[in-house]
């Protein structure tokens, strides 16, 4: 039995974002009829390490059936090393027998299909036109996400913010080279997001950084920084004015702290999320229904993306012949 290989270039070549975009529409669609099982991920967060590891495990049923888990270390400090901040490897399974297929860079895994579950809640909630783009945070998440949302709707300027000014320029100055619409770097949050029709947070801010009285009717959020309880982008007034879809109801309740913290104040409780993406998808939810509406989806990220990414990849690679493949 071979199983592949597949490192960070071979992932990000396998995996084109709108290809992702729609493999994240097939999974959350699943997730909404049952064919997906995850349990919460577990995380093993020792005190005074200087990272924590978390587990991911899924299975999906029917066409494209297996098993999946990614196993990542998230290492803040990382970036200034120059490497990302999550490593970690995710696992394909058989269905069938539960042989190991493949094994795959996690951190090209997490980029992409983190951006393509935004780019699948933007598509469907974004005002038709919206155009007008504020990203908070410059590094590898802000990146994914300028692509998807360059590939979702049609882009007329973008805004970038975020905490290291310097950063936030060379980001912007980077970007520009793939992008024919112009990227400027911005000296605050409130001078990105003022006006913008799409807003995504992808920053590790512990604390609040985006406020409802920046935010104009009818703007679209991503809100995809915080996956931990305790800590949120966005202040409780903005989760109250907000329409709220997220990606799975329990991880919601259990691990986001953009909705925790407003939760734990008495301002909202679980009857304020509208719908799981996959409900919207299937139809069986409603989606924006207002010109005025302020949508925001809540990216806690769950395992079942991570398996769907991997199980489209590995058809890929076979296809394709990539990758190493060694006699496991
Ligand atoms: P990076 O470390 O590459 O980038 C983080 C960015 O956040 C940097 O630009 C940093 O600025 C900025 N930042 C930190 N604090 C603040 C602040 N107070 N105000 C404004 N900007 C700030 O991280 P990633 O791009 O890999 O991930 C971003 C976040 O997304 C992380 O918290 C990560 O855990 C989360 N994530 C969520 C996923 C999901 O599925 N929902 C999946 C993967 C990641 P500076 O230049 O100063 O460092």
């Amino acid at each position: 039995m071979k199983i592949v290989i597949l490192n960070q270039a071979d992932v990000e070549a396998l995996l084109p974002m709108e290809a992702c975009i729609s493999a994240m529409a097939e999974a959350l669609t699943a997730l909404a009829q049952g064919q997906a099982h995850q349990p919460l991920r577990m995380i093993v967060r020792p005190p005074d390490a200087a990272g924590l590891m978390g587990l991911m495990p899924a299975y999906m049923s029917g066409e494209g059936a297996a098993y999946g888990l990614k196993a990542v270390c998230v290492f803040p400090q990382n970036t200034t090393l120059g490497k990302d901040a999550h490593q970690g490897s995710v696992m394909l399974f058989s269905a069938e027998t539960g042989e190991l297929l493949a094994l795959m860079n996690a951190s090209a895994i997490t980029a992409i299909r983190t951006a393509a579950v935004s780019g699948v809640a933007t598509q469907l909630l974004a005002q038709e036109q919206a155009g007008d783009l504020a990203i908070i945070g410059s590094g590898v998440q802000a990146r994914t996400h300028l692509a998807a949302m360059a590939a979702v709707r049609p882009l007329r300027r973008v805004r970038v913010a975020g905490r290291t000014i310097e950063n936030v320029r060379r980001f912007a100055a980077e970007m520009v080279m793939d992008y024919d619409f112009p990227i400027e770097p911005v000296e605050s949050v409130e001078a990105a997001v003022s006006e913008a029709d799409l807003i995504v947070t992808v920053t590790t801010a512990a604390e609040p950084i985006l406020q409802r009285s920046w935010i104009a009717p009818g703007a679209h959020l991503n809100v995809v920084g915080s996956s931990i309880p305790t800590t949120r982008e966005v202040d409780t007034a903005t989760m109250v004015a907000a329409s709220l879809f997220v990606d799975r109801r329990e991880s919601t309740l259990n691990e986001a702290g953009d909705y925790l913290f407003a939760a734990r104040e008495g301002a909202i409780g679980p009857d304020h999320i509208k719908a799981e993406l996959g409900e919207v998808l299937t139809g069986e939810k409603p989606g924006r229904t207002g010109a005025d509406e302020i949508t925001l989806f809540k990216s806690l990220g769950l395992a079942i993306e991570d398996l769907a990414a991997a199980e489209y990849i590995y058809r890929q690679a076979q296809a394709k012949q990539v990758g190493t493949w060694v006699e496991f």
